[in-house]
């Protein structure tokens, strides 16, 4: 009896002592990204401890300010806003529990989007008022972290979390504001899923008939709001299966970031599939969205392919990928209706603005000899720009650097319509929306 006590006695000091070494070991990492103006920027910083080969994602908080505990070892870390900031990446190494203070790092601004109509958002989040695992604020932080103008909570067929996620939305920085949406995701048990976005109707989980899935997604369907059909090609149940009703919704998610860009996967199955309605003359919206359950990854799928694995590996899943929209202003209905026109790109990085003869995505050219002018953007290397002409891939233009200005001469007849892919390093990726010729 004497000797067990003694025995726990000294199995709980051992513990005692490797907790204290480990504390010891912990060092404290602090600092706050800003712009190059010296305004705080609420960023995502990537931690790949070099020693493992592992990577753990990290937000600062809603005045940049950051503060990471870490072993000792060595790390890389990388600070970054999305595709319109320069990344920076540093190493540092943790020797002992002396704290360190990074004071400012400075992420200059490479393109201003917004100041030029194109705001981009997530159409599809989760909050652990349904099935994703992070509060309403935890997402927001994590979308303004990833350099979101807009968000949309779309839990499943109820709305909690809604009113959290629009009271803590704020200034992002000096001059940009962020609009924070309602909406849900409608889930049913057999037909398929959809988004409303600018909603807070609660949905049943159970619709008694097909007529009432249909007849849902006609009362969902207003000036006010926009309706789009969720990851439509997944294999599971998750999938669309009422495609006899699909010219009844809004839009399509083209682009669901549970899986890799609309060149294989289900995403591509997504893509073929939109062509098809487009080439019938059924003109829906094609969105990206994130679809995200953990702003951090850690809901990912154990099964996963490499390339699906480097898709994860870049670290960020909120506004990734994330739908561009035009708009004349940031508000609920501006947006809206920008969705239902297809004023709309898809991109988790390349920034793709075009036009054929002034006439941008959504709208229709005259038939004729036409000249198609484009200007694509990013932060990481471009590769390839890519053309359709009724979901037929007609030119590949190869692109280097992080800039690429343009033009394609081209005859449209009526019925056409004209849709641009690009491609770029580390898995960026980007499709636009049409312009038809009619
Ligand atoms: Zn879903």
């Amino acid at each position: 009896m004497r000797r067990a006590l003694l025995v726990v006695i000294a199995l709980l000091l051992m513990l005692a002592s490797a907790t204290a070494s480990q504390s010891m070991s912990v060092a404290r990492v602090t600092g706050q990204v800003m712009d190059e103006t010296g305004q705080f920027l609420v960023s995502m910083i990537l931690v790949e401890d070099l020693a493992t080969n592992t990577r753990r994602t990290h937000f600062t908080d809603l005045t940049g300010r950051f503060a990471l505990e870490l072993p000792k070892g060595e790390y890389h870390l990388t600070f970054q806003q999305g595709s319109q900031y320069e990344k920076v990446e540093t190493t540092i190494n943790i020797t002992s529990r002396i704290p360190k203070d990074l004071k400012a790092i400075v992420l200059t601004r490479l393109y201003h989007l917004s100041a030029r109509g194109w705001y981009g958002g997530d159409l599809h989040q989760h909050t652990f008022f349904s099935d994703g695992a992070d509060s309403p604020l935890a997402l927001l932080t994590a979308g303004l972290a990833a350099g979101l103008d807009f968000g949309v909570v779309t839990d499943h067929n109820q709305v909690t979390g809604q009113a959290e996620y629009m009271e803590f939305s704020c200034l992002r920085n000096g001059s940009d504001s962020f609009l924070a949406l309602g909406g849900v995701e409608v889930t049913s048990e057999d037909k398929g899923h959809y988004n409303v976005i600018n909603t807070s109707k609660v949905y049943p989980f159970t619709f008694v008939s097909a007529e009432d899935f249909a007849i849902s997604v006609d009362e969902a369907k207003g000036k006010e709001r926009f309706v789009q059909v969720n990851h439509p090609s997944r294999r599971d149940i998750l999938g669309f299966a009422y495609w006899e009703i699909i010219d009844r919704f809004d839009g399509i998610e083209v682009w669901n970031g549970k899986d890799i860009p609309p060149l294989s996967s289900t995403n591509l199955s997504a893509k073929e599939k939109w062509f098809e309605l487009l080439n019938e003359g059924i003109r829906l919206t094609a969105t990206a969205s994130s679809d995200v359950h953990s702003v951090i990854g850690n809901s990912l799928r154990k099964d996963l392919d490499p390339l699906t694995l480097a898709w994860y590996t870049r670290g960020t899943f909120v506004g990734m990928p994330r739908t561009y929209v035009k708009l004349p202003e940031l508000t609920a209905s501006a947006l809206v209706q920008a969705l239902k026109e297809g004023k709309v790109f898809l991109s988790n990085g390349p920034l793709v603005i075009a036009d054929i003869s002034g006439k941008a995505y959504g709208e229709a050219v005259p038939p004729g000899d036409r000249k198609l002018s484009y200007e694509i953007l990013n932060n990481e290397a471009l590769r390839l720009l890519r053309m359709y002409i009724n979901g037929k891939a007609v030119q590949e233009i190869p692109l280097e650097g992080l800039t690429a200005f343009g033009h394609i001469d081209l005859t449209l007849s009526a019925g056409q319509h004209v849709v641009l892919e690009v491609e770029a390093e580390n898995l960026g990726y980007a499709l636009t929306n049409p312009i038809y010729c009619e």
